[in-house]
C-alpha cells in the first residue's frame, strides 16, 4: 500500500475512506457512492478541501473550533506536553499538574459555587459520569430511590448509552437499546414548531410545567435530577421562550431535584457569556462542558459540579472515570484555549463585533422567502425553511429533504452550513470578523436562493 498522505488524489482517498473508515451517523454506503469530502488543512474561519477549494466553516466543525483553526500557541503547548508528560493517570491518589491547573481555571470562571471539576475525554462521557454521580449523591444521601432523571424530547446529550437515554432522540434510541430505564422525557421548548396558537411565553411556561406534572407522576422522593442544554443545538438551535427557565428552575427547586445544565455547545462564550446558564439566567448545580473548552483542538469535557454535590461525593469512593480523565495534553491544550480566550478578550469581540455583524446578516438573511424566522442566541442560531412564513407551514417532505438541498448547495458554494430537519444551523468560530460574516452571508443568501429555486 502506498503512504497515504495528502498529496493523494482525492479519488484514492475516498476509495480508501469508504473500504476501511465507519463514520459516525453516515449511512456509509451512501457515502461510498458519493466519496467523502476531505479536509486536508484550516486556518481561522476557512478549510480546504483535497481538491483545493477554500470552505468557510460556519458550523467549527461540530460546534468545537471556537478560537478558529491553526492557532500556532496551541500545538506548541502541545508538543511542549507530550515532552515534559505525556501521559499519566488521575487515579489513585495521583495527579499532575496540568490537570489541577485546568480544574482551578474552571472553578474561576464557572459561576456561583461551582468549584470542582471531574474530567472527561467527552461530553458523552461527562453525561455517562453526571447519569452515576447524582444516583450517587442521592444513594450517599440515604435516598438511594431518588434515581430518576428527567430530560427533553430532542435533547443531544451525547451517543453513548447513558448519554444516548439522557437525550431524547428517537432514532438514537430506536438502536442498541435505549433509554435505559429510569429516564424519562418531558417536551422540548419549541415554539416555532410546535407551540400552535400559543404565545410563546404561554407555550414556554406550559413546557416547564410538564416537568412538575413528571416529578408528581413519578413522586418527588424518585427523581434526582433534571437535564437540559440552556439552548438546545443540536435539536436545531431552540432558543426557549422566556418564561421557560426560571419556572424549570423554581420547580426544580421546591422539588430538591438537582439542575444539570448541558453546556457542551452553549458553553465557553457561544450564547455571548462563559457559559450559557449565565444567558438563561440559571444556576445549576452541575455543568456538562467539553468542545469549546479545547476549542476541539484535543478530546476533553467534564462536569463541574457544586461546593454541595462535592461535599457528598468527596466522602466516598465514586467507582467511576475513564483512562483519560484529565488528560494532561489535553488538559494543557484546554487551559491555552482559556487563556487565549481571555487574553484576546474574546468575550468583547463577541460583544462588540462578532454578535452584532452575525445578528445583522441573519436578519437579512430572514427576509429570504424560504426562511421563516432567524433563531438566534450570541453566536449560535438557526433558520427554519418553509414555504409560508405566516402559518410556519412545513414541507410536505418534513425529514429535512429541503435542508438537506440547501446544506448540499453551501457546499457547491464553499459554506458548511449544517442542517437539522429543515432548519439550517449556524454556529461560526468565534473570532471571526465582520468582512468575514459578510462572506458567510453572501454564500449562505446563493445556497437559499439556488434551493428555492430548484422548489419551484
Ligand atoms: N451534549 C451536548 C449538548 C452536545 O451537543 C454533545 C455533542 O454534540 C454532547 C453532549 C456529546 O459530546 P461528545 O460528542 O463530545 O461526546
Amino acid at each position: 500500500m502506498s503512504t497515504i498522505t495528502n498529496h493523494l488524489p482525492t479519488a484514492e482517498l475516498q476509495a480508501l475512506d469508504a473500504a476501511h473508515h465507519m463514520h459516525p451517523f453516515t449511512t456509509n454506503d451512501e457515502l461510498a457512492a458519493k466519496g467523502a469530502r476531505i479536509i486536508t488543512r484550516a486556518s481561522g474561519v476557512y478549510l480546504t478541501d483535497s481538491d483545493g477549494n477554500e470552505i468557510l466553516d460556519a458550523m467549527v466543525s461540530l460546534w468545537c473550533v471556537n478560537l478558529g483553526y491553526g492557532k500556532p500557541e496551541m500545538g506548541q503547548v502541545a508538543a511542549r506536553q507530550m515532552n515534559e508528560l505525556p501521559y499519566y493517570n488521575t487515579f489513585f491518589q495521583t495527579s499532575h499538574v496540568p490537570a489541577i491547573a485546568l480544574a482551578s481555571k474552571l472553578a474561576e470562571l464557572a459561576p456561583g459555587d461551582l468549584n470542582h471539576v471531574f474530567f472527561a475525554g467527552s461530553g458523552s462521557e461527562a453525561n455517562d459520569t453526571n447519569l452515576r454521580m447524582v444516583r450517587t449523591y442521592w444513594a450517599q444521601k440515604g435516598q438511594p430511590e431518588k434515581s430518576h432523571i428527567i430530560s427533553r424530547k430532542n435533547a443531544y446529550h451525547g451517543s453513548s448509552v447513558g448519554s444516548g437515554s439522557l437525550g431524547g432522540m428517537t432514532y438514537i434510541h430506536e438502536q442498541g437499546g435505549m433509554p435505559i430505564p429510569g429516564i424519562h422525557h418531558i417536551g422540548q421548548p419549541d415554539w416555532w414548531s410546535e407551540g400552535g396558537d400559543q404565545t410563546p411565553e404561554a407555550f414556554g411556561l406550559a413546557r416547564a410545567q410538564e416537568l412538575e406534572e413528571k416529578i408528581l407522576e413519578l413522586g418527588a422522593e424518585k427523581v434526582a435530577a433534571f437535564i437540559g442544554e440552556p439552548i438546545q443545538g443540536a435539536g436545531g438551535v431552540v432558543i426557549p421562550p422566556s418564561t421557560y427557565w426560571p419556572e424549570i428552575e423554581r420547580i426544580c427547586r421546591k422539588y430538591d431535584v438537582l439542575l444539570i445544565a448541558d453546556e457542551v455547545i452553549c458553553g465557553f462564550g457561544r450564547t455571548g457569556n462563559w457559559f450559557g446558564s449565565q444567558t438563561v439566567g440559571i444556576s445549576p448545580d452541575i455543568m456538562t462542558i467539553a468542545k469549546g473548552l479545547s476549542s476541539g483542538y484535543a478530546p476533553i469535557g467534564g462536569s463541574i459540579v457544586s461546593d454541595e454535590i462535592a461535599a457528598v461525593m468527596n466522602a466516598c469512593e465514586f467507582n467511576h472515570g475513564y483512562t483519560y480523565s484529565g488528560h494532561p495534553v489535553c488538559a494543557a491544550v484546554a487551559l491555552e484555549n482559556l487563556r487565549i480566550m481571555e487574553e484576546e478578550d474574546l468575550l468583547g469581540h463577541i460583544r462588540n463585533t462578532a454578535m452584532p455583524a452575525l445578528h445583522a446578516a441573519l436578519e437579512k438573511l430572514g427576509e429570504h422567502p424560504l426562511v421563516g424566522t432567524v433563531n438566534v442566541s450570541g453566536m449560535m442560531a438557526s433558520l427554519p425553511l418553509t414555504p409560508h412564513k405566516e402559518s410556519r407551514a412545513k414541507f410536505a417532505s418534513d425529514g429535512g429533504t429541503v435542508g438537506y438541498m440547501c446544506r448540499e448547495h453551501c457546499f457547491a458554494n464553499n459554506l458548511v452550513m449544517r442542517h437539522v430537519g429543515d432548519r439550517m444551523i449556524i454556529s461560526p468560530p468565534l473570532v471571526i470578523t465582520p468582512e468575514e460574516i459578510d462572506v458567510f452571508a453572501a454564500r449562505a443568501t446563493l445556497a437559499l436562493d439556488a434551493t428555492y429555486k430548484d422548489l419551484k
